[in-house]
């Protein structure tokens, strides 16, 4: 089961819901990569199956379209590797 971002952020950092300005937009694309590094933190390989859908791509580009100027910060895998990006 997938819990609601927004909802978690209440239960968890409701101060963390409202900002002032946004500086920098985190992407973690999913668990994808060429490599098999022992000290990676997500435990991604070249056999990863946790994998950002397209739709989740299209609202990060969306999203971040309405921040000019801010930093988007891509992590999580390999993305040359990700089928989408
Ligand atoms: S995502 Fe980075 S740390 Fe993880 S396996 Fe790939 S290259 Fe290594």
């Amino acid at each position: 089961m997938v819990t609601d971002f927004k909802v978690t952020m209440q239960n968890t950092a409701p101060k963390f819901l409202c900002f002032d300005k946004l500086q920098t937009l985190q992407v973690n694309l999913g668990n994808l990569c060429n490599q098999q590094c022992q000290h990676c933190h997500i435990e991604a390989s070249p056999s990863g199956n946790k994998i950002m859908s397209r739709s989740v791509y299209g609202a990060s580009c969306t999203f971040s379209a309405n921040f000019p100027g801010i930093t988007v910060d891509i992590t999580g895998g390999c993305p040359e590797t990700e089928p989408e990006f």
